[in-house]
């Protein structure tokens, strides 16, 4: 039973779309491969944390940054290998001046791990937006100081330059459902999670949006739905709700879950009750240690199953459907989210990824590579160059 603890305080959160749609291999991120899914769409999402109290300002992750092409070189130079397409419109930094939220009011950013798709432009941000990295950041080599300092580093030095870069101690005895954590504002009102499994330094959030619920920022625990649902405690129900599932003839209504349970990929006995997926353990795995990785996955399912906690992984393309976006509505947050009941809504979607009659689920979310608005035709060739 997963035990929450307990404060009074909370944090506004809100939901930022980085305007980021891409495809990549599966077998980066989650196994077994199936027929007709060989493909994840992703989209990527950011969160700005409020605390009530003192108004600090948070942002867990940044997303993407739109000019991709000036990434480090070891990022840039592989990138076409793992991703068939990407499109990003927008940097955080317009998303948060385009709403009024100057980025001088940003205090501190939070990486929930140092890869392309979490880190944003940090250098757009004043120097006196502080830098929280996950345990192991700052020993881990090829990362600081940096890229073109160390030209083999996966981040940019111009991230660092002038700002404290916080590594935060774990070393509390401080556990929340199995994983260490820290208390960020010292009122429990968000923790940061250490996370492992992903890579180094991963972290998770924890954002407490009444006294008793909470928002699981889950950045890259994992990649895709599929790798929690549906489990024992949360299994299929007899039938899809029809609103979680995409227009097709297809699907019938009601749709039986059936109709996925009986083409799932890792079990012929309990498919109601066992996720689509694990971590990627394949040669080209994403994940640094997937055992470990499988292990956080573990505990995730745990808060999962609670009434009280919705998770939120950064590429669940379900949340954008139906929580509102800074970006569309910079008054809404995502605090009454039990209340609206968005945690019964994001949860089948993922259904529609699957392969339908061997045939893949969705189409790509985008396709090639995109600047400016524009299809990039000299993209690979760019990301390429030496
Ligand atoms: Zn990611």
């Amino acid at each position: 039973m997963l035990e929450l603890p307990t404060s009074d305080r909370t944090v506004r959160v809100r939901l930022v779309d980085t305007t980021t749609l891409m495809t990549v291999r599966s077998e980066v991120l989650v196994q077994p491969v199936q027929p007709g899914h060989e493909i994840l769409n992703l989209t990527d999402v950011a969160f700005l944390i409020e605390h009530e109290g003192s108004n600090q300002k948070v942002m867990f992750d940044l997303g993407t940054r739109k000019d991709y092409w000036n990434l480090p070189d070891a990022v840039r130079l592989t990138f076409d290998q793992f991703m068939p397409s990407v499109r990003i419109d927008k940097d955080v930094s317009e998303i948060l001046r385009e709403c009024g939220i100057p980025l001088s009011d940003i205090g501190s950013i939070v990486w929930s791990h140092y890869h392309w798709d979490h880190i944003g432009n940090v250098a757009l941000f004043p120097p006196s937006t502080s830098l929280y990295v996950g345990p192991g950041f700052k020993a881990e080599p090829r990362l600081l100081p940096g890229f073109p300092d160390d030209s083999n580093s996966l981040v940019p030095a111009d991230a660092f330059a002038g700002r404290d870069v916080v590594e935060p101690d774990f070393a509390d005895g401080l556990t929340i459902g199995g994983f260490r954590a820290h208390d960020f504002f010292g009122d429990g009102s968000f923790y940061l999670l250490d996370t492992p499994g992903h890579c180094v330094g991963h972290l998770c959030g924890l954002a407490r949006t009444t006294a008793d619920t909470f928002i699981f920022l889950g950045g890259d625990i994992c990649h895709f739905p599929g790798i929690i649902r549906p489990n024992a405690k949360l299994p299929f129900p007899a039938h899809i709700p029809t609103e979680a599932l995409d227009k097709d003839p297809f699907f019938p209504t009601p749709c039986p879950c059936s109709l996925f349970a009986a083409h799932h990929p890792r079990t012929k006995d309990e498919p109601s009750r066992t996720p689509f997926y694990e971590v990627s353990s394949y040669d080209a795995t994403a994940f640094t240690d997937p055992t470990v990785a499988q292990e956080s996955v573990t505990k995730l399912q745990e808060f999962e199953s609670s009434p009280d906690v919705l998770i939120c992984i950064a590429h669940d393309t379900e949340l954008l459907r139906y929580m509102p976006t800074l970006n569309d509505s910079p008054s809404s947050d995502l605090n009454a989210w039990k209340e609206k009941g968005w945690k019964d809504k994001i949860r089948w979607g993922w259904v529609n990824e699957l392969p339908r009659g061997g045939r893949p689920g969705r189409k790509p979310l985008v396709e090639g590579y995109w600047r400016d608005g524009k299809i990039w035709e000299e993209a690979v060739q760019t990301l390429r160059r030496n």
